[in-house]
């Protein structure tokens, strides 16, 4: 008996989207920004593997965090379990490693884009796959003119995307000296506390208390308003080295504000944490911090370090919330326009040519119609187009059309580039 194979319709997985050819003039937009961004202030482009042994972001993310436990979509493999990357600083700082680019002039300043996978509830600005474009700068010493200079390209970045009113939240978690009493503080704090709080953060109390300050469930959320802050319990160092950041934010004229409560939910960070918003917007358009150890707990030398990513799915997202005109247009292109079988048997060649010759065109090879073709042309913008029919095809010239009066003229079609190029003038 032959079986009955039922009818499935694919659809793409539960936050995870296509980006249509439609929409890829803003991401093109928006890359092309990044990278002259990332020119001006000297970051050097690195990409990094989708996949990553899975124990990468165990040791650096953390096991406690989020990510970590309940997010990280694990490969399975006979040499050990390998994950798809939830963020980027890992594999940075893993290159960073394997690669001996501590060996280059320091600082080190690099740059990537790509896709990140995280198993969240879907939601508005959270993906499953889900894009980051980060800037990392590792050096030797924790310098914050540096948290300064990522900060700034964020800023600007987002900036060239017109979208306007951002504000960086920034806070200070301390380092390893001074965190650890902090954190005592903290649990002394919401010890008494725990019968309010709710499950995650009950644990949390255990592993991480620093992320009870975030946790965004109705309960717990009125009792960090009382708890300890971290700025009253850094130490000197920590503090001189927030207080020349924030003169150096100044200076910049970035837009910012202290926010006591920020604490982000990376093992990996001290001192410096920050987060960018665009006013009337929840969540955040991007964030970052110093990881001055993590280098070192992967093996390395120390070597202070800080970076940010911002979350490109986000800004599109804010683009259309906030209606923002960016005036991205594809490329206008010449038409290329044939008629009958003669000239379209020697279209392709003729296209090859041009092609060589560097004049954008698009075909219609596909469709009869003179009229068809010639609408269409002028539904894409094109200024001109080539009209290549019959008689064209055997006497071996073109017509070149000027799609906006209308005006025609036959060139022969060993001068069609001079003939396009006097037109375009
Ligand atoms: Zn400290
Ligand atoms: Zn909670």
């Amino acid at each position: 008996m032959p079986r009955i194979s039922k009818k499935i319709i694919f659809k793409s997985l539960k936050g995870m989207h296509d980006i249509l050819p439609a929409n890829q003039v803003l991401w093109d937009k928006m890359r092309q920004n990044l990278r002259e961004v990332a020119g001006f202030y000297n970051f050097l482009r690195i990409d990094m593997p989708l996949l990553e042994d899975a124990q990468l972001f165990e040791k650096s993310t953390g096991q406690d965090t989020d990510i970590v436990e309940k997010q990280m979509f694990v490969v399975k493999s006979s040499r050990g379990d390998m994950a798809l990357r939830p963020e980027g600083t890992p594999s940075v700082a893993r290159a960073y490693l394997q690669h001996g680019l501590s060996h280059l002039a320091q600082p080190v300043k690099l740059y990537y884009e790509g896709p990140m996978f995280r198993r969240e509830q879907p939601q508005a600005g959270r993906l499953r796959q889900f894009h980051q474009a980060g800037f990392e700068i590792v050096s030797s010493a924790d310098d914050p003119v540096y948290d300064a200079q990522v900060m700034v390209a964020c800023v600007r970045f987002i900036e060239s995307l017109k979208i306007k009113d951002l504000s960086i939240r920034i806070n200070s978690i301390g380092c390893k000296v001074c965190r650890p009493s902090y954190r005592k503080k903290l649990v002394d704090y919401y010890k008494p506390l725990t019968k309010s709080l709710c499950d995650d953060c009950t644990r949390r109390l255990r592993t991480n208390p620093l992320r009870l300050l975030d946790c965004k469930n109705d309960n717990c959320q009125p009792l960090r308003g009382s708890a300890p802050i971290m700025l009253d319990s850094i130490c000197a160092n920590c503090s001189k080295h927030f207080k020349t950041l924030l003169e150096y934010v100044e200076d910049l004229k970035l837009p910012y504000a202290l926010d006591h409560h920020l604490v982000r939910g990376l093992d990996y960070y001290t001192k410096t944490v920050f987060e960018i918003f665009t006013e009337g917007i929840d969540f955040a358009l991007g964030g970052g911090g110093r990881y001055d150890y993590l280098i070192e707990m992967l093996g390395g030398r120390h070597s202070p370090a800080v970076g940010a990513a911002l979350g490109l799915d986000r800004l599109v997202e804010v683009i259309r919330l906030k209606d923002v005109n960016l005036r991205v247009k594809p490329k206008t292109k010449i038409a290329f326009v044939h008629v009958g079988n003669l000239a379209k048997q020697k279209s392709l060649a003729l296209i090859e040519e041009l092609r060589e010759a560097k004049i954008d065109v698009i075909d219609f090879l596909g469709k009869e119609s003179l009229n068809a073709q010639l609408s269409m042309a002028n539904k894409l913008g094109a200024p001109l187009s080539l009209i290549f029919g019959q008689k064209e095809a055997l006497e071996e010239d073109i017509i070149i059309r000027d799609m906006k009066t209308g005006s025609q003229e036959t060139v022969p079609l060993k001068r069609i580039v001079k003939g396009i190029k006097r037109k375009l003038k």
